[in-house]
């Protein structure tokens, strides 16, 4: 027999229902597999006990649902009930929040089993794993012929190697500015970011509000669509949360792109794009026109000005949504002998928030002083508002978009040292998480050094079926059966 952690969610699903093995057995695999994978550094906080227990009531009847006896990995910036919850940051360790976030609930609801929370870039601020509090992720792949250490990916890095090594069958990511779909293709799964407003952000840490939102991460565009299915859902505790019902996005996947146009923006093929994504790209193109879409050429013009954009809205939110780390309500607190209570937020937040938090919040706060408010975040929120009728005049046109995902395959650790380097990564996801798209991940291929590559596809708004439809026809084109 296949062993368990190879197979698919839907296998997965399949097997729990023909009693080939118990929701125990799955755990237990995938357990074994944690625990013979620890130097991936993919969790900060393992549940074996809980997963079990959960598992047993799936085998006992009392544990039902779409999703029973799944094993999943939560992300460590989704609070989860009674479990340690850390963002990747010291200054949360030991934080045990008192309620289930409401994408993780969902998933607990459907009858999901949860082996632990996944490591991540601290406040999912990096595009590489290397700024978590609790130690780099390592990926569980190596180009050919080497033996170094690759990244995963971020922020959602832990949870990229864990699907991808088989720790678990699916895992739950979230994205501001591409930590779901970036990640994915560094690591050879599928990952999609739903449109802002399809998961509630209620109860997941937040790093910047108007761009923040959960999505899966699993090895199947399948497998992602009853992820999505579960964790999305009109919630009244997010003021953003959308009103609107959830299609079962699995049961509308088809993979034909018959009557479809798929728009190809110019302004995504950069000056010195490396010739393996471009290539890849012009593959992705004929893959979805054999499947029967029509090519459409696509501009959107303030495509240069996402990245600037991106990086003042986002340390701007966030500088205001960490501020409440001060020492007195979560996690850790400092206090100086004979300090006053400024000294004590200051030395907590010193010790407590790392390097790339640290400049974060400090941009953030610059551009939000009222001396540069308008320069800065008055003149980036107006740039956001062009950026997103781009998308709007292109989808006048064509259906869907499709781009290359990351510029690069996954690099080695301390190879972009330059905060700017490593933000230079994000050039492709950014745009689409300005406008609040639906945006997906899926792998292509793989490059000559033997890495996963991967493909982007961005939607309408509320069209996730049609970004997962389209990436269907990708996932079947593309045949990528490749592992680690
Ligand atoms: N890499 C981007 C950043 O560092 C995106 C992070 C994310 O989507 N959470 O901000």
């Amino acid at each position: 027999m296949t062993a368990l952690t190879q197979l698919s969610l839907v296998q997965m699903q399949a097997g729990l229902a023909n009693k080939e093995f118990s929701a125990v057995e799955l755990a237990q695999a995938h357990l074994d597999a944690m625990a013979a994978n620890r130097h991936l550094n993919a969790f900060i906080t393992e549940t074996p006990e809980l997963a079990l227990a959960q598992a047993a009531q799936v085998d006992a009847g009392t544990r039902t649902g779409p999703l029973a006896g799944i094993p999943l990995g939560i992300k460590d910036l989704f609070c989860t009930d009674g479990v340690q919850t850390t963002a990747g940051s010291l200054i949360l360790k030991g934080f045990v929040p008192q309620y289930e976030s409401r994408v993780s609930a969902n998933l607990l609801r459907d009858g999901a089993v949860f082996l632990g929370k996944l490591n991540m870039d601290e406040f999912a601020m990096g595009s590489s794993n290397e700024t978590s509090a609790y130690g780099r992720v390592i990926s569980p792949w190596h180009a050919a012929g080497s033996n170094a250490d690759l990244v995963p990916g971020g922020s959602s890095g832990g949870s990229a190697a864990a699907v991808a090594a088989r720790l678990c069958a699916g895992a739950t990511g979230t994205d501001t500015g591409g930590s779901i779909r970036q990640p994915a293709a560094f690591v050879g799964i599928v990952g999609i970011k739903p449109t802002y407003g399809r998961a509630s952000r209620w109860g997941t840490i937040a790093f910047a509000s108007s761009l923040d939102q959960a999505g899966p991460m699993a090895r199947t565009v399948t497998d992602c669509a009853h992820l999505l299915t579960s964790m999305c859902g009109f919630d009244p505790l997010d003021s953003t949360s959308l009103d609107v019902p959830v299609p079962d996005f699995a049961a509308g996947l088809t993979g034909s792109m018959q009557g479809k146009r798929v728009g190809i923006p110019a302004e995504y093929r950069l000056d010195g794009m490396d010739p393996e994504i471009a290539a890849l790209w012009d593959a992705g193109i004929a893959w979805l026109e054999a499947a029967g879409a029509q090519i459409v050429p696509i501009s959107l013009p303030h495509t240069k000005y996402a990245l600037p954009t991106y990086y003042i809205v986002a340390p701007a939110e966030a500088s205001s949504n960490l501020a409440r780390y001060d020492g007195v309500r979560y996690g850790q607190r400092v206090l100086p002998p004979g300090g006053n209570v400024q000294d004590m937020y200051a030395a907590t937040r010193a010790a407590g928030f790392g390097k790339e938090v640290q400049r974060r919040i400090m941009i953030g706060t610059y551009v939000l002083s009222a001396g540069f408010y308008d320069a800065y975040y008055t003149q980036a929120q107006k740039v956001r508002a062009l950026i997103a009728r781009d998308f709007e005049a292109a989808f006048k046109r064509c259906d869907v978009l499709l781009t290359p995902t990351a510029p690069s395959p996954a690099f080695a650790f301390g190879a972009k040292a330059d905060p700017i380097a490593m933000y230079l990564n994000d050039v492709f996801t950014v745009p689409a998480s300005l406008a609040g798209l639906p945006a997906m991940s899926v792998p292509g291929g793989l490059s000559a050094s033997g890495l996963p590559l991967g493909l982007q596809i961005i939607g309408r708004p509320l069209d996730e079926i049609g970004v997962l439809n389209a990436g269907l026809a990708i996932e079947r084109a593309a045949g990528f059966t490749a592992q680690p």
